[in-house]
């Protein structure tokens, strides 16, 4: 992994909370097939949470956490890097030479921003608005060809993109200008009581509206059995209409592989109940290896210990040599 031969695969996800099924298949699930490719990194994006107020304890903690979910999932220490965001310095230092290289104005067009903005009136502040350059700084770190996401970061990847162009143009090729990638299905889970609007850690008010990774087989059944449908009785495709019903088939699809149309014929004439059902222990199945591995994974401390430490030091020599480049770009002693 030292001298990256493959493409490099960069992704990040907040420990604000653990990861539900919009995370998972929009984008945790993709970091594990991706493995066969390309050389990933994997990053828990804890600086990225404070722009949200937390609760200290509970950030480290999650964040532990959420390493280690990486893993039950299926990243594979042996093969890819995981590490936590605030234990590589470089990424705050590179963040802030970016943010000399982005505009108000394009940072003003950001939807999270203004999404954010209007949910947490009482914070609004500086990193809330500058949370797009530090992502770039994250994934332009390590060169990442292809970063994979859900739908909601199409626009910061875009950003990070433009940042990278500009900053080439004025000092050559120092960054790889990252593709996003996109897997076949569930780039956009829905919540389960507000299907049109994409399910979400900060909406945790309706606990039914989300289902988490982590969550019991009896949890995410009763989840499934409430999901909102819609009317009629058919099970079809078609997200303006049928918001409630096209969302569990796209998380049908994702979990199982199949196909919407092979979904839609397997389930034709079944009725709601029976598909919610099926759906849920869809979910289950997927669900269940991931939490064992999870259980069984925290309960070894010195392992976890020893490999947070190794990645990271690991991590931070790969980081570095970006940053000495751009660094001596800019003209910074270094
Ligand atoms: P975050 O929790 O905001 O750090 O997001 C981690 C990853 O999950 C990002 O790649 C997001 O694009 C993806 N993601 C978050 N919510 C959803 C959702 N409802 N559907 C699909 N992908 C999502």
């Amino acid at each position: 992994m030292e001298q990256p031969a493959r493409l490099v695969s960069y992704s990040a996800m907040q420990p604000t909370g653990l990861p539900h099924m919009g995370n998972y298949l929009g984008a945790l699930q993709n970091w594990v097939k991706l493995q066969e490719q390309y050389d990933c990194i994997y990053c828990v994006a804890d600086l990225h949470s404070l722009t949200v107020r937390q609760d200290a304890r509970q950030l480290r903690k999650r964040s532990r956490e959420v390493f280690i979910l990486y893993l039950a999932m299926g990243v594979d220490p042996e093969r890819s890097l995981v590490y936590c965001q605030s234990a590589v310095p470089a990424h705050a230092e590179l963040a802030w030479i970016l943010n000399c290289y982005a505009y108000m104005g394009e940072l003003n067009r950001m939807t999270q921003f203004k999404e954010k903005s209007q949910k947490n009136t009482d914070n609004i502040n500086a990193g809330l608005f500058t949370y797009p350059v530090l992502m770039a700084a994250d994934i332009l770190l390590y060169g990442a060809n292809i970063v994979p996401i859900g739908d909601d970061q199409r626009q910061h990847l875009e950003i990070c993109r433009d940042i990278a162009e500009r900053f080439n143009n004025l000092y050559g090729e120092v960054f790889v200008v990252p593709e996003p990638y996109f897997g076949e299905a569930g780039s956009r889970v829905m919540g389960l009581q507000e299907p049109e609007k994409k399910m979400s850690k900060s909406d945790s008010a309706n606990e039914n509206n989300i289902v988490y990774l982590l969550d019991t087989p009896d949890v995410i059944i009763n989840k499934f059995k409430r999901a909102v449908t819609d009317s009629g009785s058919e099970i079809k495709y078609s997200p303006n209409d049928k918001p409630g019903i096209s969302n569990l088939l796209s998380i049908y699809c994702a979990v199982t592989g199949e196909s919407i149309d092979a979904t839609e014929a397997m389930f034709d004439g079944k009725g709601y109940g029976y598909f919610k059902l099926a759906v849920g222990e869809a979910v289950v199945e997927r669900a269940r290896p991931i939490r064992q591995k999870f259980e069984e994974l925290g309960k070894d401390k010195a392992y976890i210990d020893d490999l947070m430490a190794r990645h990271t030091e690991r991590t931070y020599a790969l980081a570095k040599r970006i940053l000495g480049k751009v660094k001596r770009k800019v003209g910074l002693l270094s």
